[in-house]
């Protein structure tokens, strides 16, 4: 047999103790088999040479058996679900396998029942796992924080959905889970001296900053107004890369904010093909809530259910309300700094919001697709050829205008690295839906080939990859009629 994977084990979140998760083990699953991996990730991980080949491996990653040294938990947590409160929640389906030296936590997603899996079966599909794996790889190699997929098993165990499909696991990675909703869960059970302990632990571990002293710090020492404010200012900027990119997150209560504002939790997430402001990608999300431009306000309204959750250690009203008051500001700015990029300015000037205000009228009135636009001016900006962008609007006329203030401000840039920054900021491929659907389709068959291509097509979505102009292209007539809703 393979020799044994030894891995470096180390107490992170499970040093807190009982109060914040139960430990349990993983519910197997039969006859596991590889869907997919990312060697990026197991390169991050410092994982042998040869992992992807060990049978332990195998079988550990689908919950079958528990790696020496690691202590598997679900944690608990509350939240705030489509702006109501809906109290205990939890990992419902997610197992922590604990935390490797490099400060790395892993988690088996879709691996069995836990205390907190309510009515669910604690189990994922293998098309949902798909999406999951394929997204994180993709907003990584898009250069926006989120947690990372190591692998996919599959196996042929049966999970009932709306029909019956196969069970998938997707070993997840990041610095930490923690949710907005693991801070609400405290404060709402008035359990202080816990919600102190992670407050310390999340400050301790990832915001050392915050304990600066009064003299240096605008928080006058007070280390978790200094939090609130880093996490609004991370949150900020992680909705500033979503608006730019046209990533629909989808279901953004507050179990799903990451308290280190990564991408967190992948269910019904789109990228924008038309762009259409209020565009709605989940199925179940009837009033539109987290609707793409109303995602910005939805996550301040999620840091304000934070800011109340730290208010017993904030203690002072005004204060924590001050912590909030940059997002305001945060937002926009970096909304705007992505912007400039896209359209190759490196000089923020007064005119470009003006620019792009148009812009993204004209986008929605002509009905543009999102990333083709953007693509396509990035080419034409490299080549000075405008034609092939301006056929996508249907109103030439006020394009061309458009067009002809943006010329004012590209005069002022050097065309070579204005081109390049574009190039470099517009991918060519995003992970739309219809493109993760045939790589579901594939799989679904037993073909793992089309997921491993997207894959690497996702992973570097800024370069060309010639002979592969088919997944950047329109999405065809039937993607719009997939439908994706919550949990699967
Ligand atoms: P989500 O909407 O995916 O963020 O999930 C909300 C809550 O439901 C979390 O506590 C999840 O762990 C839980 N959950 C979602 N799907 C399942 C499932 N199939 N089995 C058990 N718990 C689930
Ligand atoms: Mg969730
Ligand atoms: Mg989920």
């Amino acid at each position: 047999s393979a020799p044994s994977l030894s891995l470096p084990w180390q107490k992170g979140f499970a040093a807190l103790g009982s109060d914040f998760y139960t430990e349990l083990r993983p519910t197997p699953l039969p006859s596991p088999h590889w869907v997919g991996a990312s060697h990026s990730v197991a390169q991050l991980l410092g994982l042998p040479e040869g992992w992807h080949q060990s049978e332990e491996a195998l079988q550990a990653l689908t919950g079958n058996q528990v790696f020496e040294g690691s202590t598997p938990l679900a944690s608990v947590y509350s939240g705030h679900q489509f702006g109501v409160w809906a109290g205990q929640l939890g990992d419902g389906r997610a197992i922590l396998l604990g935390e490797l030296a490099g400060g790395h936590e892993i988690q088996l997603k879709g691996a069995g029942r836990t205390p907190y899996s309510r009515m669910g079966d604690g189990r994922a599909v293998l098309r949902s796992s798909i999406r999951e794996f394929l997204c994180s790889e993709a907003m990584h190699g898009l250069g926006i924080p989120t947690s990372r997929a190591l692998c996919i098993t599959g196996s042929p165990g049966l999970v009932r959905r709306e029909e019956l499909e196969t069970a998938a696991v997707v070993t997840r990675v990041a610095p930490s889970f923690v949710r907005f909703g693991h801070f609400e869960h405290f404060a709402a059970n008035d359990q202080e001296e816990q919600l102190r302990t992670l407050a310390d632990y999340v400050i301790d571990r990832y915001y050392p900053e915050c304990r600066s002293p009064a003299a240096t710090s605008p928080w006058g020492g007070n280390p978790y107004a200094a939090l609130l404010h880093s996490v609004s200012e991370r949150t900020a900027q992680l909705m500033a890369q979503w608006q730019a990119v046209g990533f629909c997150h989808g279901v953004m209560n507050t179990d799903n904010m990451s308290i280190l504002g990564l991408t967190l939790d992948y269910g019904p997430f789109q990228f924008l093909d038309v762009f259409v402001p209020g565009h709605i990608c989940n199925h179940s999300d009837h009033h539109g809530r987290y609707a793409y431009n109303r995602q910005p306000n939805i996550a301040y309204w999620n840091l304000f259910c934070l800011a109340q959750a730290l208010l017993p250690l904030i203690e002072d009203q005004d204060t924590a309300l001050a912590a909030l008051e940059s997002y305001k500001t945060v937002f926009p700015d970096a909304f705007m700094a992505q912007m400039r990029k896209k359209l190759g300015l490196t000089q923020a000037q007064q005119s470009s919001e003006a620019l792009v205000e148009q812009l993204l009228q004209l986008l929605a009135q002509n009905a543009v697709d999102y990333t083709i636009f953007w693509r396509r001016l990035s080419h034409a900006v490299a080549q000075g050829q405008f034609e092939p962008v301006r056929d996508l609007f249907a109103d030439r006329m006020t394009f061309d205008a458009w067009l002809l203030s943006y010329s004012e401000l590209l005069a002022l840039e050097d065309k070579a690295l204005a081109a390049d920054l574009m190039l470099n900021s517009n991918p060519k491929f995003v992970l739309r839906n219809h493109l993760g659907e045939q790589a579901i389709r594939a799989a679904k068959g037993g073909d793992f080939s089309e997921l491993a291509t997207l894959q690497r097509l996702l992973e570097r979505p800024f370069d060309e990859h010639p002979g592969h102009e088919a997944y950047a292209d329109f999405p065809p007539d039937w993607a719009s009629s997939i439908s994706i809703s919550c949990s699967s």
